[in-house]
């Protein structure tokens, strides 16, 4: 342990010394325009921790790129080998859209960050990592560069005011980046386009049910009510969620996202930090919130530490907590709901709760915090989140020993019950090419090395451990329950039976419950004002996204997550807009 512990630290050391290295490099040199000769070292975030290239420089050109360190998976080693050569002749810095790999956001914009790093350093610009910020004045303060606070920060700086946002990682994103299955809205432009019929009141009812109506019924009638705006202005910023497929809990096709079925949350990032740039938000990323300014009762500013760990003060008229969920803090999830002692996190690792302290000390209420959902289907080596779009698309799940077990589209907590009460805490999800060809999601999974692929159903059997002779019987009734219409065992319903699963090659992935989404937090309005104890606001303080609770109840259905932090962040941009113009 102590052997590995110093390890570490040597390589986190010598990162640093490195980073140190190449900022002096920077002032000590003529700032230009055009790449120096040279070698020259940058770093940037992926998936799985910092990667530091370093890159070879010839008139103006870079000739050589190196990865030096990274921790990324096996999977994005060819990504990483994918974006390098795509540095090699290159004279100027390199952008995600062109240069990163499809299916491995993370660590594309990790190795393009670290390039345009060590490329800035060559041209003698001024890199991140030299930006050391004192104390200052902006109009709007958003803590959290997730999908919430990136809405809300759009939508106050298109109201004409300058907007900071604060973020600890080294990069934008957060538990956003990683969402796949999509936005849920009732009565979409985009419904009606494609012919669906629905309902608010349908996707009132359907929250309020698969939460246990534990919801607070005023945040789900705001929530619902104001989906279809918030999709067409997610539209109108360049979003493409012209595609909608069905999730676990929803009577209705609602959720929105990409053609094919592509994953959600990298391609909602990419389109709120265009926005962002385009409205001239700044954000700082490795800074962190440790706290908020008062003056008397009123939310003024919030105490920021730098990347060098030296600390200042940004005032501003108000303020908007969009730090995200808690589900990485494993002893705050266990405090909170001690049964879920030794789960695995599905969680970024900068999901911590940093929030709930602040706010409790200027005497915030909190809501519901013991309600945490498991997601159902994590992959069971990586812990790699299978969507439930996979089931919603036709996948079906089975035990060890080869037998269904569950309606697969019931909701997340009693899919995750049914599964936690299989041998092995574990099941197997089946589908076969007609599903993969249906969801673009699956092809990262695919990527990822994490499926088995088989031509028959006794070879997909024996490649995935399971019994042939029960596993063929189980698929055999399956189609033939699905091309009837009604699933005599489970109930699942006639619209989830969407394939019949006799495509070959066939598929199959172990999956097991995961530490998902932390449904409680800090208490609000409708208005995303944060509230006291005794329900009345904090002047100058707004919440949103997973950060807040009280949305989803005791169980929040998929696809309503990237519906809260797109829906109540444009509400909090916009009430906090409100409130200083009114002031
Ligand atoms: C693997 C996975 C898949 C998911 N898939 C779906 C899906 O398909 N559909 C769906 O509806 N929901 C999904 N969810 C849930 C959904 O993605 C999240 O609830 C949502 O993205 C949270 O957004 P947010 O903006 O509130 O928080 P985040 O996106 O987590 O952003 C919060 C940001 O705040 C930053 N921060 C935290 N503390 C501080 C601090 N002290 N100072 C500065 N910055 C700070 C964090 O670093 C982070 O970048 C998924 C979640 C996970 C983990």
């Amino acid at each position: 342990m102590k052997t590995k512990l110093s390890a570490t630290w040597i390589v986190i050391a010598s990162i640093l010394m490195l980073i140190a290295i190449t900022a002096c490099t920077v002032r000590d040199n003529t700032v230009g325009t055009t790449m120096r000769d040279g070698v020259w070292e940058g770093t940037g975030e992926g998936r799985g921790g910092t990667i530091l290239v370093r890159i070879t420089v010839t008139n103006n050109t870079i000739t050589d790129a190196k990865v030096i360190s990274q921790s990324e998976s096996s999977f994005a080693q060819a990504a990483l080998n994918e974006v390098l050569d795509n540095a090699i002749g290159r004279t100027d810095y390199l952008s995600l859209d062109t240069d990163g790999v499809t299916g491995a956001t993370l660590t594309s914009t990790g190795v393009i960050d670290a390039l345009n790093m060590a490329i800035a350093t060559s041209k003698g610009e001024k890199t991140e990592e030299e930006k050391i910020y004192a104390d200052g004045y902006c109009d709007i303060v958003v803590i959290g560069a997730g999908g919430a606070g990136l809405c809300a920060a759009v939508e106050a700086a298109s109201k004409g005011y300058n907007v900071t946002v604060i973020e600890k990682q080294g990069i934008v994103g957060g538990n956003t980046n990683y969402s796949t299955g999509g936005i849920n809205a009732a009565e979409t432009s985009v419904q009606k386009n494609l012919g669906i019929e629905d309902s608010k009141d349908l996707f009132f009812d359907d929250t309020m049910k698969g939460g246990h109506y534990l919801n607070d019924p005023v945040l789900v009638r705001s929530f619902v009510d104001n989906g279809p705006l918030t999709i067409d202005w997610l539209i109108s910023l360049g979003a493409d969620l012209s595609d909608i497929g069905l999730m676990g809990g929803s009577s209705a096709k609602r959720t929105h996202r990409p053609q094919g079925g592509t994953a959600i949350g990298p391609h909602l990032m990419k389109v709120l930090k265009e926005a962002s740039e385009s409205e001239n938000v700044e954000i700082r990323t490795s800074n962190k919130v440790t706290g908020l300014i008062m003056e008397g009762e009123r939310v003024c500013g919030v105490k920021v530490e730098n990347r060098d760990g030296s600390t200042y003060q940004l005032k501003a008229k108000a303020v908007v907590i969009a730090t995200g969920g808690f589900g990485a803090n494993i002893e705050m999830v266990t405090k909170y709901c001690p049964q879920l002692k030794g789960f695995p996190t599905l969680n970024h690792k900068g999901a911590t709760g940093d929030a709930f302290s602040w706010v409790e000390a200027i005497g915030g209420s909190m809501i519901q915090l013991e309600q945490i959902q498991i997601h159902p289907t994590a992959e069971y080596v990586n812990h790699i989140l299978i969507t439930e779009a996979v089931r919603g698309n036709g996948a079906i799940l089975v035990n060890a020993g080869g037998k269904r077990f569950v309606d697969e589209m019931q909701t997340r907590d009693v899919v995750s019950d049914a599964i936690l009460s299989q041998t092995g805490n574990m099941a197997f999800l089946i589908f076969d090419d007609q599903v993969r060809k249906s969801l673009a999601a699956i092809e990262t999974y695919y990527n990822q090395g994490v499926l088995k692929e088989a031509q028959t159903i006794e070879e997909l059997a024996e490649k995935a451990g399971l019994p042939t002779d029960v596993l063929t019987a189980t698929m055999v009734r399956y189609t033939k329950m699905q091309q009837n219409g009604c699933d005599e065992d489970f109930g699942r319903s006639a619209t989830a039976l969407t394939a019949p699963l006799n495509v070959p090659p066939y598929y199959s992935v172990c999956v097991t419950p995961a530490i998902h989404h932390t449904m409680g937090g800090i208490k609000v309005d409708k208005d995303m004002h944060v509230l006291r104890i005794d329900n009345t606001v904090v002047p100058g303080l707004y919440a949103a996204g997973e950060v807040t609770g009280g949305l989803h109840g005791a169980n929040r259905l998929g696809g309503n997550g990237v519906g809260d932090i797109v829906v109540n962040g444009k509400i909090a941009g916009r009430n906090a807009a409100e409130e200083i113009s009114a002031n």
